[in-house]
């Protein structure tokens, strides 16, 4: 089978998840066969210390829709489904998560989404299944604090279990940032998006994969990638300690007009600490500022995104490539 024929792109990050993958392939093949067009199936094995791999070649060997790309150790999950995305020829790429806790079965109503026009169909969770009550408070916390905190409309419970079109592929291409939050980068390159909801359950066997120390990362990422808020703090706490220092002041003079209070050396210099500290927090604001702006410009993002041009004198559309 040719590349360029390939319709459907499947992308399945994998960390140890020996345990699982035979199920997971199997259940992918069932609702993969069942769609309209060719499909490839590929695995993204993060450098993976069980035998993942030496299944997923199992896989290959026995049926050429499956393919391998393997890390020479572990990059993280957001940089395997971003290697996937590079790697898949689909017109539609599919991500979904190796533990099965994504059903399959929902890739075939992102597909009749995506051929009723939206070009990103993501996977709204209604509710977890089988997660500690800790994963869900702070996944809860993380998503409501990330949208609170950011212009850009990121859908809440939404994980990287979504389909996105060829277009909005190719332009994830072109955000050559480092330390990604794929979901957000979806939601902030626009076109046509919309959700289907589903339970998420629990994972079929094996642990999470993401330990506390990559939520954490994973949550900074987040936050840094789409929200300049943080910088601004200081700012704001300088601009209340300078306002503090100002009404500190004031009582002081009203104090010592009325006669009511001595003024002692200490009170004085309060009030000129608050108002330098509160200037010092402005000027790190300020440098905040030119940082934020830098960072803007290194993370190269394209400036806009055309969906399509259009020329009334050939009465074409010249589909963006
Ligand atoms: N994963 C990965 N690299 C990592 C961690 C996880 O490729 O460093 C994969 C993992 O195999 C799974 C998906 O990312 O397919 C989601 O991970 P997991 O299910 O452990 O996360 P959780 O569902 O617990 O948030
Ligand atoms: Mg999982």
């Amino acid at each position: 089978m040719n590349t360029s024929d390939i319709r459907y792109s499947v992308v399945i990050p994998v960390y140890n998840e020996e345990a699982v993958l035979e199920q997971t392939y199997r259940r992918l093949k069932q609702v993969m066969t069942s769609t309209d067009g060719p499909y490839e199936l590929i695995f993204v094995n993060d450098g993976s210390s069980d035998r993942s791999a030496d299944l997923i070649k199992k896989f290959c060997d026995g049926d050429r829709s499956v393919k391998l790309i393997s890390f020479s150790r572990n990059f993280g999950h957001q940089v395997a489904i971003t290697a996937g995305m590079d790697y898949a020829n689909g017109s539609a790429v599919v991500v979904i998560d190796a533990d099965l806790q994504d059903p399959p079965e929902l890739i075939l109503d992102m597909i009749s989404k995506w051929q009723e026009g939206y070009e990103v169909v993501y996977a709204k969770r209604r509710q977890r299944r089988g997660e500690t009550f800790f994963k869900k408070q702070t996944a809860h916390l993380f998503y409501r604090l990330l949208r609170a905190s950011t212009d850009i409309d990121i859908p809440i419970d939404t994980g990287d279990f979504r389909l996105i079109d060829r277009k909005v592929c190719d332009v994830l291409k072109q955000c050559p940032e480092k330390n990604r939050y794929v979901r957000g980068l979806v939601s902030w390159v626009g076109f046509k998006q919309t959700a289907v909801e589903y339970d998420r359950d629990p994972r079929l066997a094996g642990e999470s994969k993401y330990p506390l120390k990559k939520m954490i990362k994973l949550c900074l990422d987040g936050l840094t990638s789409f929200s300049f808020k943080p910088i601004k703090l200081a700012s704001y706490a300088g601009a209340v300690l300078i306002a503090l220092g100002f009404v500190y002041s004031i009582f002081l003079a009203l104090f010592n007009v009325l006669g009511s209070a001595v003024l002692d050396g200490w009170t004085i210099l309060l009030a000129v600490e608050l108002i330098l500290t509160g200037v010092m927090l402005i000027m790190m604001g300020i440098m905040g500022e030119y940082m934020g702006r830098i960072y803007d410009e290194t993370r190269n993002r394209p400036l806009y995104i055309v969906r399509e041009s259009y020329r009334q004198e050939e009465k074409e559309r010249n589909v963006m490539k």
